[in-house]
């Protein structure tokens, strides 16, 4: 599948600081929206319905998979979570940008789905500081925090597979790595052509 807009596809493991970055990225740019998924997990801290996630039970997330509603699902430290194709198609098909904040499973099927998608992996600067800050975040107990560092390792493992690395160490340095690599998406020939198509038409450019 191919769309005029450009797919995001953001993941990093639990408070690598993928959520603060994309919030950033977003209030920078307006020509970039991101998706909002379903899960079965409870709100945490300020969470709302709707804004984070759309909350559902795990029977409700299990019809929505049989329905084909989402583009990609996963388990991901015991719940499940998936992107809807509700919303994402469109905006695209419209020549939007799109994020998704997913796991690296699901940016994987991503990947699979729409080729052109660009796969960005968030790393923290040490297991140290990730560690500091979950901890510091103060909405997640002990014992979850735990089970994210573990699979923390399995996560960073993927960062292998995806297109860019940005190393969330300064923050506002993360933000400005994310920023170029949106400006330098839709600076790619087929983009320039839709976006500038009066300056390609005048140059007799296919
Ligand atoms: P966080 O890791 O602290 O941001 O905690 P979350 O509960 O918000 O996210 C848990 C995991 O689920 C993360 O790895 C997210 O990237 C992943 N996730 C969130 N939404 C989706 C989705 O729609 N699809 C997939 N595949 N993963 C998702
Ligand atoms: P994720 O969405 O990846 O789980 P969050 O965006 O919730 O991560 O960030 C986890 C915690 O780390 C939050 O308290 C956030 O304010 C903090 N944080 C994010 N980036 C940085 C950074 N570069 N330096 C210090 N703290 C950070
Ligand atoms: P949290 O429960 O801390 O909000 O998220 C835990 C993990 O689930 C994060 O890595 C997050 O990116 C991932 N996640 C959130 N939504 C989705 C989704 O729709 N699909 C997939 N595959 N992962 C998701």
């Amino acid at each position: 599948m191919e769309y005029p807009g450009n797919l995001f596809v953001v993941a990093a493991p639990s408070g690598a600081g993928k959520s603060s970055l994309v919030k950033a990225l977003l209030e920078l740019d307006a020509k970039l929206a991101v998706s909002v998924s379903h899960t079965s997990r409870a709100p945490r801290g300020q969470e709302q319905h709707g804004r984070e996630y759309w909350f559902i039970t795990a029977e409700e997330f299990r019809a929505k998979v049989e329905h084909g509603d989402f583009f990609e699902w996963a388990e991901v430290h015991g719940n499940l979570y998936g992107t809807s194709r509700a919303g994402i198609e469109k905006r695209l098909a419209d020549g939007e940008d799109v994020v998704l904040e997913i796991d690296y499973q699901g940016a994987l099927q991503i990947k699979q789905l729409f080729p052109h998608a660009v796969l960005i992996f968030i790393l923290p600067p040490s297991w140290e500081e990730l560690m500091q800050r979950l901890n510091r975040r103060g909405d997640t107990a002990p014992e979850v925090i735990a089970q994210r560092m573990a699979n923390a390792r399995v996560e960073v493992a993927q960062a292998q597979h995806f297109d860019f690395v940005v190393v969330n160490a300064v923050f506002d340095t993360a933000v400005f790595d994310l920023k170029t690599i949106v400006h330098a998406q839709r600076l790619k020939y087929a983009a320039q052509r839709r976006n500038r198509s009066t300056v390609f038409r005048a140059l007799d450019l296919p």
